[in-house]
């Protein structure tokens, strides 16, 4: 196919936080190959199997072509309509919604796919346009306990490491988090330096672990433990950097005495580790003259997560392993813009980092904006679980959904459908049609996707990569940076808020004046700049090179962290705890990666994983079909994999898939902090299907 192509174009692989640079070949205005980028920093050419293939999910049948109403309400078919039809409707319906019951009554849940000038645009329009706090991203469903944790620990968000650290590192420690999956070519950073030790942590010996120098086959749960055994043989031994701890944290004292009881003895039973495996691995790490500790979301979806972030933040000030090459606390983030979003909108912030709570921030955005402060928010709306929450007892009933299918992603999906089906009107927007959630829609918007529009995206280490347009939108469906114009002129305040934007460079214009000066200052940049030189990283390769945290004072936090008991534990009803997460065919939801024949030929249906003991016990066989049955749902039909990557007494299923959605069965508990879910662990059972 590459032989055919007549134009390349650089861009950014639009699925996962990697952040890989790439060319894409087009002919007669078609995609037909894409190939790495030799010159790319992150990626040096290489790519993974979704990126190889990313060019094949842009032109296929799925693709949502033009909008579609109710027009007959709930439970009539989805009819086609014009554009000026279907904006008339949405902001007719939503500002009448908002007249009878407030503005907050219409709930926004954006995502980590939207370019940063797209989610920028966004959050002005819902908080100074349509006046509602209630905006959140589907980022808080993976990575929105990394930035509670950071906030926690350093007083902003913000990873204050970037992959070189992983390749400079002599010790990894891996928490939670399968690279060699979900962020398949960051393993190319691994093993570079002679002697560096891979250690990774995960119930399941994922094909992570099975690189691992060190595997530590922790019980669900029981990383708090682990992490607080660390830092009480740190503590013990005197691995401690206590000029640091001197200078630059608050905390020291009390820390020592809580981890007092985390003696090895106590933390093995908790884990299932030896005594000598936790005192290695703190030797290890505490002697390291650099160690870098990186996660994803086996820390972030637990509702222990945010405080589990600042356990593993809690090793890194004992040790002064922060802010020098090999050394940082690190959170891998998921989707391909997950930290440009976590910038630039009003999410558990305002934009560029700033506070609702803080006076000076809200002044400073206020002029920027020429706006009164008043039309600030002063505390952040609803999360996203809450506002799904706030839709089934209807304090929220305007719903609007950008490029998310929660259908599929969200937990205790029957909760979620009722809220759906609750809600007065929901629109989805999206590039593909039909998901699952537009089972519920009321108004369907049809969305470019990545290869069809321009702006930039932000990777796990800062690296803010120009994104680019190489092929027209099908049909009828446009960019959402226009259909979020669109929406204000309807609205009333495109000239106010948007005066003389016509292309998504100008939202980019606004964000680097937005964010200069701040933590996440963009205003260095070009896009021509980050189009040649394969991105740059905003705060350049390690955040607080000098000791200072962006909390008042300038120090950082040390937590003392409870290890608590998840809150659905095994019993004899439901005896196995279930845990979830990807595999590398697919993203996400796979509204792209099911449209892709050979991803999809690879992997086309989900799977549970059960140790051979607990199928001997069930007297199941390699391939049967079976059923999960936690107290939320059931599902049928999945097929059963005999293997001992996962230990007796867990099963693991992936959650992409709607005909088998491993969310039917999840929990709907959530961190207190961050609310991101619980979504790896809850009790169920297996029976034959
Ligand atoms: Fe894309 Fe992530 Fe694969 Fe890189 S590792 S090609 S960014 S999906």
């Amino acid at each position: 196919e590459s032989r055919v192509a007549d134009q390349w174009t650089k861009t950014t692989c639009g699925y996962c936080s990697v952040g890989c640079g790439m060319l894409v070949g087009t002919r007669d205005g078609k995609a037909v190959a894409v190939r790495g980028n030799p010159d790319h920093p992150v990626n040096l050419g290489k790519l993974c199997p979704k990126g190889l293939s990313e060019h094949q999910m842009i032109d296929t049948p799925g693709r949502a072509r033009v909008p579609l109403l109710r027009r007959g309400g709930k439970g009539s078919p989805l009819e086609p309509i014009s554009w000026d039809e279907a904006l008339d409707v949405m902001v007719a319906r939503i500002t009448g919604l908002q007249r009878t019951y407030g503005s907050d009554t219409l709930g926004v849940i954006g995502t980590g796919q939207l370019l940063t000038e797209e989610f920028f645009t966004l959050g002005k329009l819902v908080q100074l346009g349509f006046r509602s706090r209630n905006y959140d991203g589907n980022t808080t469903l993976c990575m929105s306990s990394a930035v509670s944790g950071y906030k926690l620990s350093f007083g902003s968000d913000g990873p204050p490491g970037s992959y070189a650290d992983m390749e400079h590192a002599d010790v990894v420690l891996l928490v939670g988090s399968n690279i060699a999956d979900n962020h398949p070519i960051l393993c190319n950073r691994l093993r570079k330096r002679p002697g560096q030790v891979l250690i990774v942590a995960d119930p399941r010996v994922t094909k992570t672990a099975m690189m691992a120098d060190i595997h530590l086959p922790v019980k669900p749960r029981s990383d708090i433990a682990l992490l607080n055994g660390i830092a009480h043989i740190l503590l013990r031994d005197g691995m401690i950097d206590e000029a640091f701890l001197e200078s630059h944290t608050e905390g020291l004292d009390e820390l020592r005495r809580f981890v007092a009881e985390f003696t090895p003895e106590t933390v093995a039973r908790t884990t299932g580790l030896t005594v000598e495996t936790i005192e290695n691995i703190a030797f290890l790490y505490g002697t390291a003259s650099s160690a870098f500790i990186g996660w994803t979301m086996g820390v972030n979806h637990s509702t222990q997560g945010s405080v589990t972030v600042a356990a593993i933040n809690n090793l890194a000030l004992l040790t002064g392993k922060i802010g020098q090459l090999g050394s940082a606390p690190f959170s891998i983030t998921g989707q391909c813009n997950a930290m440009g979003t976590r910038e630039s909108g009003f999410t558990s912030g305002m934009p560029g980092y700033r506070k609702f709570d803080s006076a000076k921030d809200r002044a400073e955005l206020a002029v920027l904006w020429n706006i009164d402060e008043e039309e600030l928010p002063k505390s952040r709306g609803l999360a996203y679980p809450d506002i799904i929450e706030a839709a089934l007892d209807k304090r929220v009933r305007a719903l609007w959904f950008i490029a998310t299918n929660p259908v599929v992603s969200f937990p205790n999906v029957k909760l979620l459908t009722q809220a759906l089906s609750t809600a007065e009107f929901v629109v989805v927007q999206d590039g593909f049609y039909p998901t699952p959630t537009m089972d519920y829609a009321d108004l369907v918007l049809p969305a470019a996707i990545w290869g069809e529009k321009e702006g930039t995206y932000t990777n796990s280490e800062r690296r803010v990569s120009k994104v680019n347009a190489f092929v027209a939108p099908p049909g009828e469906a446009r960019s959402d940076f226009d259909i979020f114009l669109s929406i204000a002129e309807r609205l009333g305040v495109r000239e106010r808020l948007f005066s003389g934007w016509i292309s998504s460079h100008d939202a980019w214009l606004e964000w680097q004046r937005v964010s200069a000066g701040r933590l996440c200052d963009y205003s260095a940049f070009t896009w021509a700049q980050l189009e040649e030189q394969g991105g740059a990283q905003w705060g350049g390769t390690s955040l607080y090179r000098d000791g200072v945290f962006p909390y008042d004072g300038g120090r950082a936090k040390l937590h003392c962290v409870p290890c608590l008991p998840f809150s659905e534990q095994p019993d004899k009803e439901f005896d196995f705890i279930l845990n979830t997460g990807r595999t590398v065919e697919h993203w996400h939801t796979r509204t792209k990666t099911g449209a892709v024949p050979q991803l999809d030929r690879m992997v086309p249906n989900a799977w549970l994983e059960m140790n051979p003991i607990d199928a001997d016990r069930l007297s199941l066989r390699q391939h049967d079909r079976i059923a999960l049955v936690s107290r939320r749902a059931r599902v049928e039909g999945i097929e059963l994999r005999i293997t001992g990557i996962v230990a007796p007494g867990q099963v693991f299923m992936p959650f992409h898939f709607a005909e088998q959605n491993s969310n039917l069965v999840t929990l709907g508990a959530f961190d207190p902090i961050s609310r991101e879910p619980n979504f790896k662990q809850c009790a169920v059972r297996v029976e034959r299907s």
